[in-house]
């Protein structure tokens, strides 16, 4: 079973009540191929949301203690973020999941960039938290702009 990020799902669960519908993965929703989730709503937040992000570091500095994910207003939401991860590969071992599917640049769903930390839409390498844990579980996480290379 693929695992997918529920905003690439076509749901709008984005922070600000959109989604960013992928073509390649609403093909493979068609076919019942894949199981939506989106690690933030498993943590606890609604939509919409305030942004996050991650502050000093990235998920797997957030793992281990060493960074924190900071919402817009300043307030510290890093525990929604892991709790959301832990849910997320909860679900993904339920479901036997062989690849998943998740939006780059996002705080949590990242898995090869994410945004800086000063809310100025600049990136930096690095991934986000519920992608840290999931590979630190042995679970292979690749964003939506791979896993249309791997179609190609
Ligand atoms: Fe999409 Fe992941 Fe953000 Fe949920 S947490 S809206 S699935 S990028």
């Amino acid at each position: 079973m693929i695992v997918v990020s529920s905003c690439l799902a076509g749901l709008p669960v984005r922070y600000n009540g959109t989604d960013c519908l992928d073509q390649k993965i609403r093909k493979l929703i068609e076919e019942n191929k894949v199981i939506p989730v989106c690690p933030e709503l498993l943590g606890g937040f609604s939509t919409p949301r305030e942004p996050a992000e991650i502050v000093n570091g990235s998920g797997e500095d957030v793992l281990d203690g060493k960074a924190k994910v900071i919402a817009k207003s300043g307030e510290d939401v890093t525990e929604l973020y892991i709790k959301g991860a832990y849910a997320t590969l909860k679900k993904a071992k339920e479901v036997n999941a062989t690849i998943i599917v998740l939006k780059e640049n996002s705080p949590s769903c990242g898995s090869s960039m994410i945004y800086n930390g000063e809310f100025k839409g600049e990136k930096i390498a690095g991934y986000g938290v519920t992608t840290a844990l999931l590979r630190r579980n042995g679970l292979q996480v690749i964003s939506e702009e791979q896993f249309g290379e791997n179609l190609s």
